[in-house]
């Protein structure tokens, strides 16, 4: 996670994004991918054709080194991180269930922003926490068609041409109102001037 690296912070193993919390973290640092089609366990050096056939001989031979001990599989907390949006899940073209998305907040917020980065810890878990919650728990929602990962660029975009929009529709209307007026003080000025000669000529035949 970059943006903890960033603020050279140490997430506690209570943590469930903590490293050692996930299950087949080890089981995936003993996977090689030699070639296309070669996979090599690393713990007995066993070749296999396909990624799965490692897998199954994972289940099957090394389920012992499952770092079972207290820690959960990161695909459980798939519905808190959005791996949908990052899979491309053909869930994102169904409706938007809003129980389920208040339920992926609560989990967003409660299991993962509020035990990694507890706020009591310091100025930098503050940070985090805040950050986590706008970037990832925000987005459980069904009303905006927010993201996570947007960093709000478009948000900053659309303000100044909101701006812009708003001006022109009230400043049309004036634009009109003074040509309107400045073309009927011509005409009237005009008038003025024919009255004003007309009298003139009449009081000079007098
Ligand atoms: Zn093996």
């Amino acid at each position: 996670m970059p943006f903890v690296e960033k603020e050279r912070y140490r997430i506690s193993t209570r943590c469930r994004l903590h490293p050692d919390n996930d299950v087949y973290r080890d089981q995936e640092q003993h996977k090689f991918h030699k070639d296309t089609n070669e996979w090599k366990c690393g713990y007995c050096k066993k070749k296999f054709y396909e990624e799965k056939y490692l897998d199954r001989h994972f289940d099957n031979r090394h389920y012992n080194l499952l770092n079972e001990s207290h820690g959960q599989c990161l695909a459980d907390l798939c519905g808190a991180l959005h791996c949908d949006l990052v899979l491309d899940i053909v869930q994102r073209k169904t409706k938007c269930n809003p129980a389920a998305a208040a339920r992926n907040k609560h989990l967003c917020e409660v299991s993962l922003a509020h035990s990694c980065f507890p706020v009591n810890e310091g100025p930098s878990a503050g940070r985090l926490h805040e950050l986590f919650l706008r970037q990832f728990c925000d987005a459980h929602t069904c009303t905006g068609n927010q993201k996570p990962f947007s960093r709000g660029h478009r948000k900053r975009l659309s303000i100044p041409y909101l701006a812009i929009s708003i001006l022109t529709l009230l400043l049309l209307p004036l634009v009109y109102l003074f040509v309107y007026l400045y073309q009927r003080g011509i005409k009237r000025g005009s008038q003025e001037l024919k009255r004003i000669s007309l009298s003139g000529r009449k009081k000079k035949s007098y």
